[in-house]
């Protein structure tokens, strides 16, 4: 398959007719969003989603997320809407938050990965919301990476893992947020996080009163243990390099590096100068910077040719904890305190 390439930012009607004309065929279409760049299908046709799955080589045991771009589009998807899923749309959508609702039965299992559930969001981005209502029906799409790589917030790193597997790539620019959304659940008694994201707890807790937070988001599930999200079981975001996550101050972090021979340091802005090879991810005391470069930098180091990586362990606090997350299991859990 050949994969074709189009810049919405200066090609925009031509990028919207070929993603609808496509999208109604039941191809699978990348798409950019304030996140992370993700790859769409026709969320109710059960053989396009399972395209999905196919080119990202994802196992079918972890369920997409069904992107919307109005209200009314809601309704046909769940069974019903808990009024603090109202609230939290009111304030945060369009915008990085999915909320899990139990699923309707329009929607083909395939999407929810055979859970009774479903993942809803309604993307910031103009582009991506432009696509979902110029194609007309809901799109699922999960990070438009191979499975088991960083997300790609730049439709390069999309052509990088995609090529060849899907018909047609939307280029958008760069992805405003960088790490995928936060997602939290309803479907149980309390509202639940299970990934962190681009809206954070705090905020969460604002609208929403408490908000338990998931095992998973700061803890390698134990062997057998049944995950809330099934996504959260998989080693995931890993780039080819090794990668070690030190906690502690940058004194002892140097200290624990300093005879660890041929590396290269994942730090914060100003701290590459410590390091024979560094790269910084970001600011220090600012989980939003962390954010939009932890991805590129983890594919970056790749072209760089890194074998070995020390990575400086993000303040938890804001956005950060989002920036923990995802770098934790990009390590594969492999953290050392200092
Ligand atoms: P991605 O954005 O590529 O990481 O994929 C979507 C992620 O959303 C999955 O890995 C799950 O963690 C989560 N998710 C989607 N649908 C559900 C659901 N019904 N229940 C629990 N988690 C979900
Ligand atoms: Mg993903």
């Amino acid at each position: 398959m050949t994969t074709e390439f189009i810049d919405i930012r200066t090609d925009e009607k031509e990028a919207l007719e070929k993603a609808k004309r496509l999208i109604l065929k039941g191809e699978v279409v990348a798409i950019p969003t304030e996140t992370v760049y993700g790859l769409a299908a026709n969320a109710f046709d059960e053989k396009a989603v399972e395209k999905i799955f196919a080119a990202k080589g994802r196992p079918q045991d972890n369920p997409l997320i069904v992107h919307i771009s109005e209200m009314s589009q809601l309704d046909a998807l769940v069974e019903e809407i808990p009024d603090k899923v109202k609230m939290l749309a009111k304030k945060y959508w369009p915008g990085p938050l999915t909320m899990i609702m139990k699923r309707s039965g329009k929607i083909p299992s395939v999407v929810s990965a055979g859970l009774d559930t479903v993942a809803v969001r309604m993307p910031k981005s103009e582009y991506a919301r432009a696509i979902i209502s110029f194609s007309g029906v809901p799109l699922a799409a999960p990070s438009a990476n191979l499975s088991g790589s960083p997300s790609p917030t730049r439709a390069k790193y999309v052509l990088d893992d995609m090529n060849g597997r899907i018909p047609l790539i939307i280029d958008g620019g760069e992805c405003e947020i960088g790490v995928e959304s936060t997602v939290v659940s309803f479907a149980g008694e309390k509202p639940r996080l299970l990934r962190p994201g681009g809206i954070t707890l705090e905020q969460l807790e604002s609208v929403a009163g408490e908000v338990e937070v998931d095992r998973a988001v700061l803890n390698k599930l134990e062997k057998n243990a049944t995950a809330s999200s099934p996504g959260m079981k998989y080693k995931h975001y890993a780039p080819k390099a090794d990668i070690t996550v030190v906690k502690g101050s940058l004194e002892s972090f140097c200290e624990y590096v300093k005879d660890k021979g041929d590396f290269f340091a994942l730090c914060f802005d100003g701290e590459e100068k410590y390091f024979a090879k560094a790269l910084s991810y970001g600011k220090i005391d600012d989980g939003k910077s962390q954010a939009k470069r932890i991805f590129d930098a983890l594919r970056e180091l790749d072209e760089m040719g890194a074998k070995k990586v020390y990575a400086r362990c993000p303040d938890l606090k804001g956005m950060g904890l989002a920036v923990y997350n995802r770098l934790i299991r990009s390590a594969g859990f492999d953290i050392i305190e200092v």
